[in-house]
């Protein structure tokens, strides 16, 4: 097997800016074999220029789009410096990414059994595999309630908040997002309208965000995944964990579904 044979070239369809120079997201061409599970990552790679010659720098990516979209979309920070990201935010729509065949990942739904509420805990670009599952119809089909926390800084960096918030229109999925989904946007740096202003750990050990959505954490009915800055993930861990609940494992469905981007 050569190296070319692990991945395919995809073309850049699309770039949106959020925050200038700090938050854009990306769509591609997708193959037409490229499969995945709403919530997995895709592995993507572009060229760079060194003395030695052309080489190839790969990251892992959260898939933002839904397993039946035609376009593959990525939501991606801009590392100052970073050698992945520097790269990525010169390019431009007509310009050519790599796609590692594989895809990947373990933060997807079939690693819990039997609950009612699925409670998406994400900062920063944690948030990107959650469109993913917000998107995909065994969402709805497992579960009465979606919860979705997204916590950034600052205001413009509620990415897919329209998008989130216009859900209940959707032609498919608006029923469900209609009466099932809870979106609750958190900014803690800046008092923002309809946000909520602490970090998330603060507002679990509160109270604040089970009386927010007037849902509690529940062994029986919760389901927690918890994506982006590690420190936060690591946090929120050990505080479902004090409270009694498992990470799920391969073959012993729990509580918990961790991923760190870092
Ligand atoms: P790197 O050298 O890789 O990172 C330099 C430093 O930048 C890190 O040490 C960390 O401090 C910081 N950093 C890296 N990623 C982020 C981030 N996302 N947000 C804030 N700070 C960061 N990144 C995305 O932007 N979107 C995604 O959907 C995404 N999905 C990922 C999924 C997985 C499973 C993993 C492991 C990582 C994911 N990442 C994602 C991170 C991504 O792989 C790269 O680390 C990131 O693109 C930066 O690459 P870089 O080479 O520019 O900097």
């Amino acid at each position: 097997m050569t190296a070319a044979d692990k991945y395919t070239i995809e073309t850049i369809t699309h770039i949106h800016t959020w925050v200038p120079d700090k938050l854009f997201s990306i769509r591609t061409t997708r193959p037409a074999q490229y499969r995945f599970i709403a919530g997995q990552f895709a592995r993507l790679g572009v060229a760079k220029c060194t003395p030695e010659g052309e080489s190839i720098a790969w990251r892992a990516y959260s898939i933002v789009s839904a397993p039946h979209d035609e376009h593959l979309e990525f939501f991606s920070i801009v590392v100052p410096n970073g050698e992945f990201t520097s790269e990525l935010a010169r390019m431009q729509a007509g310009d050519q990414l790599y796609l590692e065949k594989m895809n990947y990942g373990f933060l997807t739904t079939d690693r819990f059994e039997c609950g009612k509420d699925l409670w998406l805990l994400s900062s920063g670009t944690g948030l990107a595999p959650f469109i993913s599952i917000l998107y995909d119809l065994k969402t709805w089909e497992d579960y009465e309630r979606v919860i979705l926390v997204h916590s950034v800084r600052d205001p413009g960096e509620l990415a897919y908040r329209e998008l989130i918030e216009d859900m209940k229109h959707h032609e498919y999925f608006g029923e469900f997002a209609a009466t099932r989904l809870r979106y609750v946007p958190v900014v803690t740096r800046t008092q923002t309208p309809g946000a909520l202003g602490k970090r998330i750990t603060e507002l679990i050990d509160n109270g604040e965000l089970e009386r927010f959505t007037g849902t509690p954490f529940d062994h029986a009915r919760s389901r927690v995944m918890i994506c982006g800055n590690p420190d936060m993930v690591d946090d929120l861990r050990k505080q479902f964990v004090g409270r009694g609940f498992s990470v799920s494992k391969r073959g012993q469905p729990g509580h918990l579904a961790v991923e760190n981007y870092w």
